[in-house]
Protein backbone atom coordinates (compact mmCIF):
# COMPACT_ATOMS: atom_id res chain seq x y z
CA UNK A 1 0.00 0.00 0.00
CA UNK A 2 1.06 3.29 -0.80
CA UNK A 3 1.68 5.52 2.01
CA UNK A 4 2.58 9.71 3.06
CA UNK A 5 5.40 7.90 5.84
CA UNK A 6 4.58 11.39 7.73
CA UNK A 7 1.42 11.03 8.22
CA UNK A 8 0.96 7.59 8.31
CA UNK A 9 4.20 7.46 11.52
CA UNK A 10 1.93 10.15 12.70
CA UNK A 11 -1.25 7.98 13.08
CA UNK A 12 0.74 5.81 15.09
CA UNK A 13 1.90 8.18 17.29
CA UNK A 14 -1.91 9.23 17.52
CA UNK A 15 -2.21 5.87 18.64
CA UNK A 16 0.07 5.45 21.56
CA UNK A 17 0.19 9.32 22.58
CA UNK A 18 -2.09 9.00 25.67
CA UNK A 19 -0.95 5.70 27.14
CA UNK A 20 2.47 6.82 26.67
CA UNK A 21 1.97 10.54 28.17
CA UNK A 22 -0.38 9.02 31.15
CA UNK A 23 2.00 6.86 32.08
CA UNK A 24 4.04 10.01 32.82
CA UNK A 25 6.37 10.04 29.34
CA UNK A 26 7.64 12.97 27.49
CA UNK A 27 6.20 11.54 24.49
CA UNK A 28 6.48 13.68 21.07
CA UNK A 29 6.35 13.23 17.67
CA UNK A 30 8.73 15.11 15.69
CA UNK A 31 8.15 15.64 12.10
CA UNK A 32 11.62 16.84 9.85
CA UNK A 33 10.31 15.76 6.77
CA UNK A 34 7.76 18.94 6.38
CA UNK A 35 9.97 21.27 4.45
CA UNK A 36 11.97 19.21 2.01
CA UNK A 37 11.74 17.10 -1.53
CA UNK A 38 9.93 14.35 -0.82
CA UNK A 39 6.95 15.55 1.71
CA UNK A 40 4.13 14.09 -0.25
CA UNK A 41 6.55 11.40 -1.66
CA UNK A 42 4.81 8.26 -1.02
CA UNK A 43 6.48 4.64 0.40
CA UNK A 44 4.84 1.57 -0.60
CA UNK A 45 4.64 -0.76 3.01
CA UNK A 46 2.58 -3.36 4.39
CA UNK A 47 0.80 -1.36 7.14
CA UNK A 48 0.31 -3.57 9.52
CA UNK A 49 4.15 -5.30 9.35
CA UNK A 50 5.27 -1.90 9.47
CA UNK A 51 3.18 -0.98 12.37
CA UNK A 52 4.61 -3.92 13.61
CA UNK A 53 8.14 -2.45 13.28
CA UNK A 54 6.91 0.90 14.84
CA UNK A 55 5.77 -0.42 18.25
CA UNK A 56 8.45 -3.20 18.68
CA UNK A 57 10.48 0.05 18.93
CA UNK A 58 8.36 1.95 20.95
CA UNK A 59 7.43 -0.35 23.74
CA UNK A 60 11.34 -1.20 24.07
CA UNK A 61 11.79 2.17 24.52
CA UNK A 62 8.86 2.29 26.80
CA UNK A 63 10.22 -0.97 29.11
CA UNK A 64 13.82 0.56 28.83
CA UNK A 65 12.85 3.91 30.01
CA UNK A 66 11.84 5.46 33.42
CA UNK A 67 8.45 7.25 32.80
CA UNK A 68 10.45 10.61 33.78
CA UNK A 69 11.88 10.15 30.63
CA UNK A 70 11.42 11.19 26.88
CA UNK A 71 10.85 9.25 24.27
CA UNK A 72 11.16 10.52 20.57
CA UNK A 73 9.69 9.32 16.95
CA UNK A 74 11.14 11.08 14.59
CA UNK A 75 10.44 11.28 10.18
CA UNK A 76 13.07 12.97 8.37
CA UNK A 77 14.75 12.49 4.72
CA UNK A 78 17.57 10.67 3.93
CA UNK A 79 18.95 10.53 0.84
CA UNK A 80 18.06 12.91 -1.87
CA UNK A 81 16.14 12.87 -5.59
CA UNK A 82 19.16 13.89 -7.52
CA UNK A 83 21.43 11.12 -6.10
CA UNK A 84 18.74 8.84 -6.95
CA UNK A 85 18.60 7.08 -2.88
CA UNK A 86 16.02 9.50 -1.28
CA UNK A 87 14.35 7.86 1.13
CA UNK A 88 12.31 8.29 4.67
CA UNK A 89 14.08 7.84 8.11
CA UNK A 90 12.14 6.90 11.29
CA UNK A 91 13.78 7.50 14.51
CA UNK A 92 12.39 5.88 18.12
CA UNK A 93 15.04 7.76 20.58
CA UNK A 94 14.80 7.29 24.21
CA UNK A 95 16.47 8.80 27.39
CA UNK A 96 16.63 5.34 28.88
CA UNK A 97 19.22 3.24 30.41
CA UNK A 98 21.08 2.58 26.89
CA UNK A 99 23.04 -0.19 25.65
CA UNK A 100 26.04 -1.71 26.94
CA UNK A 101 28.89 -1.37 23.96
CA UNK A 102 29.43 -5.27 24.06
CA UNK A 103 25.81 -5.98 23.69
CA UNK A 104 25.46 -3.77 20.72
CA UNK A 105 26.51 -5.58 17.74
CA UNK A 106 23.73 -8.44 18.74
CA UNK A 107 20.88 -6.53 19.43
CA UNK A 108 18.87 -7.70 15.96
CA UNK A 109 20.13 -11.12 16.82
CA UNK A 110 17.17 -13.75 17.90
CA UNK A 111 16.38 -14.08 21.37
CA UNK A 112 19.46 -11.97 22.30
CA UNK A 113 18.29 -9.97 24.94
CA UNK A 114 21.55 -7.91 26.37
CA UNK A 115 23.28 -9.52 29.85
CA UNK A 116 21.18 -6.75 32.24
CA UNK A 117 17.88 -7.71 30.74
CA UNK A 118 18.52 -11.95 30.96
CA UNK A 119 19.50 -10.68 34.50
CA UNK A 120 16.90 -8.76 35.40
CA UNK A 121 13.46 -9.04 36.09
CA UNK A 122 12.72 -7.21 32.17
CA UNK A 123 10.67 -9.96 30.59
CA UNK A 124 10.87 -10.62 26.91
CA UNK A 125 11.64 -13.37 24.13
CA UNK A 126 14.37 -11.22 22.54
CA UNK A 127 12.70 -11.49 19.48
CA UNK A 128 11.46 -7.77 18.80
CA UNK A 129 14.14 -6.62 17.07
CA UNK A 130 15.01 -9.36 14.69
CA UNK A 131 11.60 -9.32 13.27
CA UNK A 132 12.03 -5.85 13.03
CA UNK A 133 15.25 -6.26 11.26
CA UNK A 134 13.88 -8.84 9.08
CA UNK A 135 10.15 -6.64 8.36
CA UNK A 136 12.55 -3.81 7.59
CA UNK A 137 14.82 -5.71 4.87
CA UNK A 138 11.66 -7.35 3.28
CA UNK A 139 10.28 -3.25 2.25
CA UNK A 140 14.38 -2.69 1.07
CA UNK A 141 15.12 -0.58 4.05
CA UNK A 142 18.06 -0.81 6.57
CA UNK A 143 17.96 -0.57 10.37
CA UNK A 144 20.66 0.74 12.95
CA UNK A 145 20.97 1.79 16.24
CA UNK A 146 23.03 4.30 18.54
CA UNK A 147 23.26 3.71 22.21
CA UNK A 148 25.29 5.09 24.95
CA UNK A 149 25.24 3.11 28.35
CA UNK A 150 23.74 5.19 30.66
CA UNK A 151 21.59 7.93 28.39
CA UNK A 152 19.48 6.39 25.97
CA UNK A 153 19.03 4.77 22.81
CA UNK A 154 18.17 5.62 19.08
CA UNK A 155 16.84 3.08 16.52
CA UNK A 156 16.40 4.44 13.25
CA UNK A 157 15.25 2.68 9.92
CA UNK A 158 15.60 3.86 6.52
CA UNK A 159 12.75 3.08 3.75
CA UNK A 160 12.70 4.03 0.26
CA UNK A 161 10.79 6.54 -1.58
CA UNK A 162 8.59 5.38 -4.61
CA UNK A 163 10.07 7.36 -7.58
CA UNK A 164 7.52 8.77 -9.98
CA UNK A 165 7.21 5.44 -12.43
CA UNK A 166 6.37 3.64 -9.19
CA UNK A 167 3.78 6.11 -8.44
CA UNK A 168 2.15 6.08 -11.76
CA UNK A 169 2.07 2.25 -11.06
CA UNK A 170 0.36 2.47 -7.85
CA UNK A 171 -2.06 5.01 -9.42
CA UNK A 172 -2.98 2.89 -12.19
CA UNK A 173 -3.55 -0.62 -9.77
CA UNK A 174 -6.08 1.67 -7.73
CA UNK A 175 -8.06 1.85 -11.21
CA UNK A 176 -7.68 -1.38 -12.96
CA UNK A 177 -11.45 -1.45 -13.53
CA UNK A 178 -10.70 1.61 -16.28
CA UNK A 179 -11.76 0.01 -19.72
CA UNK A 180 -9.04 1.58 -21.66
CA UNK A 181 -9.71 0.16 -25.21
P1 LIG B 1 10.73 -9.05 23.13
O1 LIG B 1 10.81 -7.86 22.21
O2 LIG B 1 10.80 -10.32 22.36
O3 LIG B 1 9.60 -8.97 24.07
P2 LIG B 1 13.13 -7.94 24.18
O4 LIG B 1 12.48 -6.59 24.19
O5 LIG B 1 14.04 -8.28 25.30
O6 LIG B 1 12.03 -9.06 24.06
P3 LIG B 1 14.29 -7.13 21.65
O7 LIG B 1 13.18 -6.18 21.44
O8 LIG B 1 14.74 -7.93 20.49
O9 LIG B 1 13.96 -8.15 22.84
O10 LIG B 1 15.55 -6.34 22.23
C1 LIG B 1 16.76 -7.06 22.48
C2 LIG B 1 17.55 -6.43 23.60
O11 LIG B 1 18.07 -5.17 23.18
C3 LIG B 1 16.74 -6.10 24.84
O12 LIG B 1 16.60 -7.21 25.69
C4 LIG B 1 17.59 -5.00 25.48
O13 LIG B 1 18.69 -5.55 26.16
C5 LIG B 1 18.10 -4.26 24.27
N1 LIG B 1 17.24 -3.10 23.93
C6 LIG B 1 16.33 -3.02 22.93
N2 LIG B 1 15.76 -1.80 22.87
C7 LIG B 1 16.33 -1.07 23.86
C8 LIG B 1 16.18 0.29 24.32
N3 LIG B 1 15.32 1.14 23.74
N4 LIG B 1 16.95 0.69 25.38
C9 LIG B 1 17.83 -0.17 25.97
N5 LIG B 1 18.01 -1.45 25.58
C10 LIG B 1 17.29 -1.91 24.54
MG1 LIG C 1 11.30 -5.91 22.51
Amino acid sequence: QAVSPAAYIRSLYDKYELSFKQEGYSFEFIDRSASVAHRGAPVWIDVLRMEQVVTNLLFNARKFTPSSGFIHLIVEQSGSREKGDLGVRVTVQDSGRGIDEEDLPFVFDRFYRGKESSKNSSTGTGLGLAICKEIIAQHGGTIEVESKLGSGSAFTFTLPVMNDMEEELAHDKGSENIDRR
